[in-house]
């Protein structure tokens, strides 16, 4: 399904995007880990790529080289983010754009850099993670809100731009992941204590477990694979039923 594709992850080192970078490698991908620095474990052949998505020239010149060293580009996985709290009425200007630069910008600018890359070569598909906070959410994250519900505005955007060129847009929208990002969470709400922070979570889902990495991989990459021919614009919630309850 992913047999000699070439896909770049951004946010690739470590969470969600390193386990679909195992996924997709399984399923025999090429995979280029875009982030802003490696890790003592990143999976066994990842090509590493270091790159800051806020930076359009970083972005650009990250995708210029994936071509140059591949001679293709078939997928992209524009998953960078960042997640942080604040009471909205404390919020100022600088860390608004912080969330902003990373979570919506930085997805414009790789979705921009690989598209202009795949319509030379005839096509390719794109998926981005927004999260299911960009349609259901809490208070102290009016910004992350915002910049997630940005990105699903734009891969409905972009399944109408880019289809003329053959490339497909998609969204997964991650509900509770156990991840890096999951843990600073803990650090702050639940002092370091994951148990804890589970047990607030688990009952808004009804599935009654945290997610973990790969199970966001596995949908990454059917959106990304030919089995997805038809699939464009899609918002697809991978997050153990959060979504469908309503307390
Ligand atoms: P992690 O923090 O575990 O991993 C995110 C990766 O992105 C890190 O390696 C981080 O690097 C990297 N990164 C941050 N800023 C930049 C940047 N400017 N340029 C390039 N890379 C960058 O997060 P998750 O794996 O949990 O999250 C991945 C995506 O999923 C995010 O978009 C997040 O918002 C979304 N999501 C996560 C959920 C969850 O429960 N975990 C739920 C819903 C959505 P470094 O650590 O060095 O800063």
């Amino acid at each position: 399904m992913m047999k000699d594709k070439v896909v770049i992850i951004t946010g690739g080192a470590k969470g969600i995007g390193r386990g679909t970078a195992e996924v997709i490698l399984e399923k025999g991908g090429r995979v280029v880990v875009a982030d802003l620095e490696r890790t003592d474990d990143m999976p066994k052949g990842v090509e590493f790529m270091e790159c800051d998505v806020t930076s359009s020239a970083s972005v650009d010149a990250m995708v210029r080289e994936t071509a140059r060293r591949f001679g293709r580009l078939d997928g992209l996985f524009a998953n960078a983010g960042i997640g942080t709290y604040k009471d909205f009425l404390e919020m100022d200007d600088a860390f608004w754009r912080e969330t902003l630069a990373v979570n919506l910008d930085g997805v414009f600018y790789c979705c921009r850099a690989a598209a202009r890359e795949m319509k030379k070569r005839g096509g390719g598909a794109i998926v981005a993670t927004s999260s299911v906070r960009a349609l259901a959410t809490t208070a102290v994250v009016a910004h992350y809100t915002s910049s997630k519900a940005g990105v699903l505005g734009l891969v409905t955007a972009l399944a109408n731009d880019l289809a003329p060129h053959g490339i497909r847009v998609n969204a997964v929208l991650p509900g509770a992941i156990e991840t890096p990002m999951l843990w600073d969470a803990a650090r702050l709400f639940t002092d370091n204590d994951m148990e804890k922070l589970k047990t607030t979570f688990l009952p808004m889902v009804p599935m009654k477990r945290i997610g973990q990495p790969r199970e966001i991989g596995e949908a990454v990459a059917f959106l990304l694979s030919d089995a997805a021919s038809y699939i464009t614009g899609a918002h697809l919630p991978v997050d153990g039923g959060m979504l469908c309850q309503l307390c």
